[in-house]
């Protein structure tokens, strides 16, 4: 399986700085191959940088996403509208989505559900705050969150969904989970997922960490052999920081990454 990184720009970006910034990208990306890259540009940059990913083997995503097709729905974006874009990924479920704008697990069903139905594939975020981990209640967290969001997914499409493990105590903090602890929590959300799809479909699906990584952390993120990418937020809005924790991934090409 192919490790992928994604970009998460979050609301950073007009359509110039963000066709900029892909654009320098895409060319530091020409020599490798061997990492599946994805950037995620807010929706009002999606059509500028769309134009600049053409013929490259970048992907697209959105951060966000209705479950409606089309209507009444002032202010959202559909999972059709996304892929005519060019999406072919969409974050759903973001802790910062679930946490500032009440985001339930069931609106993350509906969104993941419609996404698949799209075309789109989903990277469903999942993870716990620091106040549930005190409490020991980190493992209960993925199970709810997984189990809801993934209701009605059939068994065959786990292999179209990435999920990301984002520790809410870690996102854009500078303080990143440790191997140990990523490696524990990416074992309990495979339980989880070979609970609902089996061992062969729990396989199938990536399971990428996110939570303030870094160019300084990211080989030490990336060995960790249960991390099959990053998701990354604030270093990727720079070119060379987001490129070197691409880079991070080739040293252990050979591992069966
Ligand atoms: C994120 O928002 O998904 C994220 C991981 O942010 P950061 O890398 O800035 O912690």
């Amino acid at each position: 399986m192919k490790p992928l990184v994604v970009g998460n720009w979050k609301m950073h970006g007009t359509q110039s700085e963000a066709s900029a910034l892909a654009r320098e990208i895409r060319k530091g990306l020409k020599n490798i191959n061997d990492v599946d890259v994805v950037l995620a540009p807010p929706f009002t940059c999606l059509g500028a940088v769309t134009r600049v990913l053409k013929g490259s083997a970048i992907g697209l995503a959105a951060q966000n996403v209705h479950w409606e097709e089309e209507g009444a729905f002032t202010g959202e974006i559909s999972p059709k509208m996304l892929r005519a874009l060019g999406c072919r990924f969409v974050i759903v479920g973001h802790s910062e989505r679930r946490r500032l704008f009440q985001e339930s697990d069931q609106a993350v069903a509906e969104k993941t559900l419609a996404s698949l139905r799209a075309g789109l594939r989903p990277i469903l975020c999942v993870g716990e705050t620091s106040e549930e981990r005190k409490k020991e209640l980190t493992t209960r967290v993925f199970a709810r969150q997984l189990r809801t969001a993934l209701k009605g997914v059939g068994k065959s499409a786990i292999e179209k969904i990435e999920i990301a493990y984002e520790p809410v105590w870690a996102i854009g903090t500078g303080q990143n989970a440790t191997p140990r602890q990523i490696s524990r929590a990416h074992r309990w959300i495979q339980e989880v997922l070979q609970g609902l799809f089996g061992r062969k479909g729990a396989q199938k699906c990536r399971i990428l960490y996110g939570g303030s990584v870094r160019p300084e952390n990211a080989a030490e993120l990336a060995r960790v052999p249960e991390v099959s990418g990053l998701l990354v937020g604030g270093a990727s809005l720079k070119a060379t920081t987001f490129l070197s924790i691409v880079r991070s991934f080739r040293p252990h090409m050979g591992s069966g990454k």
